[in-house]
């Protein structure tokens, strides 16, 4: 296996190349340990933020904006869009309120983005 990443620990975005197994991974490019745990990460299971609208009710727009409140895996990420996409809000809404509780149960929420 060899792949390219650019690390998105800090800012210096190190471009990695990755190469060997998840047992035997070899990293160049990285100029600290993160950008190894950053690969491993990405190679074993990648994570990712996930930021969309639901529809509400009520409020000043149509939409609120959502996201996970925290990393979720990447197979998960459309899946998560298609279950907000389900929802029908009502406002009053606060930002951080919980939309969806342990969504797939991944241990992660949807909450809400902003106040409506
Ligand atoms: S490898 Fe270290 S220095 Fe490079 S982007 Fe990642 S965290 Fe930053």
């Amino acid at each position: 296996m060899e792949k390219n990443l650019i690390c998105v620990v800090c800012p210096v975005g190190c471009r990695m190349k990755v190469t060997g197994t998840p047992e035997d991974l070899k990293v160049e490019g990285n100029l600290c340990d993160k950008g190894i745990t950053y690969a491993y990460d990405e190679i074993t299971n990648p994570l990712r933020m996930v930021c969309t609208t639901a529809k509400i009710t009520g409020g000043i727009h149509s939409v609120i904006p959502v996201r996970t409140d925290k990393p979720i895996p990447d197979k998960y990420k459309l899946e998560v869009v298609k279950e907000v996409n389900k929802l029908t809000l009502t406002s009053p809404i606060k930002m951080g309120d919980i939309i969806i509780e342990n969504v797939f149960e991944t241990g992660v929420n949807i909450v809400a983005e902003r106040n409506m």
